[in-house]
């Protein structure tokens, strides 16, 4: 089976010009930091144990290995439960480090070259350096490149295609150098041909300056895409470039898709032997005094680094885990950084007065899965399990796009997403 596309991509109101442009301030971490651990987690240290930056205090060992590192140095103060404020109602472990503001960095592991490298090397250095996935999923990369066959493309999505974020553009800019390193390993680990790097067509400037650093390099280069989103959604972007659908993953059609900050963070280690210990991420929104791009260490709160650029624009706000379409909004903005984090944004909360479906369809059009949206939200408020099976709500991107364009004001997407929750919960008893 391939999943549908839905006809419709939109153009929105990106708002890239509050921190396109501006210098990336670097956070400093408060007095705690609060590493969020995975299940599954083995703990290296102990309370009382100092650790520097780059130690590695913990890691994931179940079907994927995931190793964490601390991003401050400084006294081990335990393991606390902590309530994810983007998901309430899911606690996860956090590793707690004492900061004392000391910058010493302890290397967990030796820089690789990855001309010289084998591929096998270059995937078990990428596990054992914990790279993940950048854009938001936080998926461990060297499971897309382990026993690779048949790729013929990696493609590095650069899309970016959620309002207000920023943070890829700005990294790509100023490590240029190191996004082609990592695209290149990576390219090297796929066994594919060519790496094609996806930005928008509008980045004239970046796909400028990519195009300059590649000169030379005939099995990488730029492909423009449209300013459309969802764009940077893998299956939107793959049928955009090569008009083939997939099922699964799109190793079925031959291409290995990572995001453009992950080679980044890729080259860093195999560079510097540095893990993804600190973000570059986008804090924007009109509930935000000063929209920046900021440089932060791991676990450090949406509290600490709005104090660090000027504060709220507001008393009241809306604090969204990620950018305001696929987002979450979160309870507290003691919500920490993680390795997957890539945006907050920030916005004026905006009373809306939700009145009842007018059946129009717009949010069956818009869906780029090409589900019904309408249909799981009543099959939702049903409890109807089977036909959300049958409507495929797991299909799910969560894209925000259903709520985006209802004109009943109705949070399609909310709908949307506990119907995906009731079957996932169904089907797993
Ligand atoms: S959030 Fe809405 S529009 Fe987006 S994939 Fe899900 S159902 Fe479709
Ligand atoms: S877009 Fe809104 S009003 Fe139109 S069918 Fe969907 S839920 Fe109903």
């Amino acid at each position: 089976m391939s999943i549908l596309i839905g006809p419709m991509k939109l153009h929105l109101n990106g708002h890239k010009e509050l921190t396109s442009y501006g210098e990336v301030k670097n956070i400093v971490a408060g007095k705690k930091v609060y590493i969020p651990l995975q299940a599954c987690t083995d703990i290296l240290v102990n309370a009382g144990d100092y650790v520097k930056k780059g130690t590695m205090i913990a890691k994931r060992n179940d079907h994927f290995v995931v190793p964490i590192f601390s991003s401050v140095c400084g006294k081990v103060l335990g393991i606390e439960e902590v309530e994810l404020k983007h998901n309430p109602g899911q606690k996860i472990d956090h590793l707690v480090v004492e900061n004392d503001g000391c910058e010493d960095f302890e290397r967990p592991f030796e820089p690789l070259d990855a001309e010289k490298a084998t591929v096998e090397e270059l995937v078990t250095f990428m596990m054992n350096a914990g790279i993940v996935g950048c854009g938001g999923a936080g998926f461990p990369s060297y499971v897309k490149y382990r026993g690779a066959k048949g790729i013929h493309t990696l493609v590095i999505n650069a899309v970016e295609c959620e309002p207000f974020i920023t943070a890829d553009y700005r990294i790509m800019n100023n490590q240029v150098e190191d996004l082609l390193y990592g695209t290149k390993a990576m390219l090297k680990m796929s066994g594919a041909k060519e790496a094609l790097i996806a930005i928008k067509t509008t980045k004239k400037d970046l796909i400028a300056k990519v195009n300059e650093a590649l000169k030379g390099q005939d099995a990488m280069k730029v492909v423009e895409v449209p300013d459309m989103y969802p764009m940077g959604w893998e299956r939107t972007l793959i049928y955009e470039i090569f008009k083939k659908r997939y099922d699964r993953l799109p190793g079925e059609i031959g291409v290995i898709v990572n995001n453009a900050t992950t080679a980044i963070s890729f080259a860093e280690a195999l560079k510097e032997g540095k893990p993804i210990i600190e973000k570059l991420i986008t804090v924007s929104g009109d509930g935000v005094k000063n929209p920046s791009n900021v440089r932060v260490p791991v676990g450090v709160s949406v509290a600490e680094i709005v104090a660090q650029i000027g504060g709220y624009a507001q008393d009241e706000v809306r604090v969204i885990a990620g950018g305001p379409m696929m987002g979450k909004t979160a309870t507290s903005d003691e919500m920490v950084i993680t390795t997957a984090s890539n945006a907050i944004t920030i916005l004026k909360p905006d009373p809306v007065d939700t009145i009842a479906c007018l059946r129009c369809g717009r949010c069956n059009d818009n869906c780029p899965a090409g589900i019904l949206p309408v249909r799981i939200n009543n099959a939702e408020e049903a409890g109807d399990v089977k036909l959300l099976a049958k409507l495929r709500a797991d299909q799910c991107i969560e894209c925000g796009m259903c709520t985006y364009v209802c004109p009943s004001k109705i949070e399609v997407t909310e709908g949307v997403r506990r119907g995906k929750a009731l079957l996932r919960a169904a089907t797993q008893k």
